[in-house]
């Protein structure tokens, strides 16, 4: 058996999980990140690989992967620009290789995630699969025709923001407004939530502090019956159909696939009505050819796809 090291690096940790070639972990070596600037980072990076790399002793390593925010440029290893980490033309790939001796394939995060997902999730077995990941923001992938979509500069997949509300939408974390991130992540199903909330007094949301909202807690509500609930479900799905109808216009996938903690609601409230909704706005593109799913690797999907990266070769073995 073969194994890969995958790497998923966020804002507030870093993991690395020990893969084996049919994407299966088998096990993590996780840290905490209390800073971010780079040297530091690096040196946490490779605490969780060297952790990884004695546990895989004697064992047929393949190579390492990571995952990164932001828009990378996967030839050099470069972090162009991440907001999460306050980071402008990091060389994160030369900086890994100094200390680690070893190279280290990076990809966008996001697009870590999808290609994870099509190889060992939601997306086997299909050709043109997209995965959109709903949670404090939305990230997503592309693959048509077998081969992740990166790009003429590693913008592919940017889904989160092209603009779906931009007269009356809420304003993004990007600057522009009514961006798919902003109405339907997560995050947006929140936002939904307060600009309603003036209509329903007697809300049981209300009864908390809206700090503490959360997509699961606002779903609960609703099958409890609540107002509130169900008229921001409403909302946010109504805005995530305008986005997934938009993306089976730009690439007619055979499964979209929904991750993040707001994709794994029971298809009953999420796929099914997202459907049909779906196809009322679906009118060149051939209706009902898209299978909408619930994403399948959970929060793994980065680390297994920053394996895959590393299985397959690194980004010019994608290309
Ligand atoms: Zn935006």
């Amino acid at each position: 058996m073969k194994y890969a090291i995958g790497i998923d690096l966020g804002g507030s940790h870093t993991l690395a999980a020990i893969v084996d070639e049919r994407g299966r972990i088998l096990s993590k070596f996780k840290r905490e990140l209390t800073a971010h600037d780079p040297s530091y980072v690096v040196g946490e990076i490779a605490k969780v690989v060297g952790k990884a790399c004695r546990a895989l002793r004697g064992k047929n390593l393949v190579g390492i992967g990571l995952g990164s925010p932001g828009n990378i440029d996967g030839k050099s290893g470069v972090i162009r620009y991440s907001p999460n980490f306050g980071w402008h033309d990091v060389p994160l790939g030369s900086l890994l290789f100094k200390k680690l001796d070893q190279r280290v394939h990076i990809l966008n995060d996001a697009r870590c995630a999808a290609l994870g997902e099509y190889e060992h999730g939601s997306g086997r077995g299909t050709k043109d699969f997209v995965l959109i990941t709903l949670g404090t923001g939305i990230g997503g992938g592309i693959i048509a025709g077998g081969r992740l979509v990166m790009g003429a500069a590693m913008g592919a997949g940017e889904i989160g923001h092209h603009q779906i509300r931009p007269i009356d939408g809420f304003v993004c974390n990007c600057g522009k407004t009514g961006c798919f991130e902003a109405q339907a992540s997560g995050t947006g199903m929140l936002r939904h939530a307060l600009a309603l909330a003036s209509s329903f007094p007697r809300s049981v949301l209300l009864a908390g502090d809206p700090a503490a909202w959360g997509s699961k807690m606002i779903r609960e509500a609703m099958l409890a019956g609540d107002g509130h609930a169900a008229a921001t479900w409403d909302r946010w799905l109504a805005d995530l159909a305008i986005g997934v109808s938009n993306i089976i216009a730009f690439v007619n996938p055979e499964v979209i696939a929904l991750g993040g903690g707001a994709g794994q609601a029971d298809k009953r409230i999420l796929a099914a009505p997202l459907t049909e909704m779906v196809d009322k706005l679906t009118t060149m593109s051939p209706r009902g050819q898209t299978k909408i799913i619930s994403a399948k690797l959970g929060n793994d999907a980065g680390a297994v796809g920053a394996a895959t990266l590393a299985f397959r070769g690194g980004i010019k073995a994608l290309r």
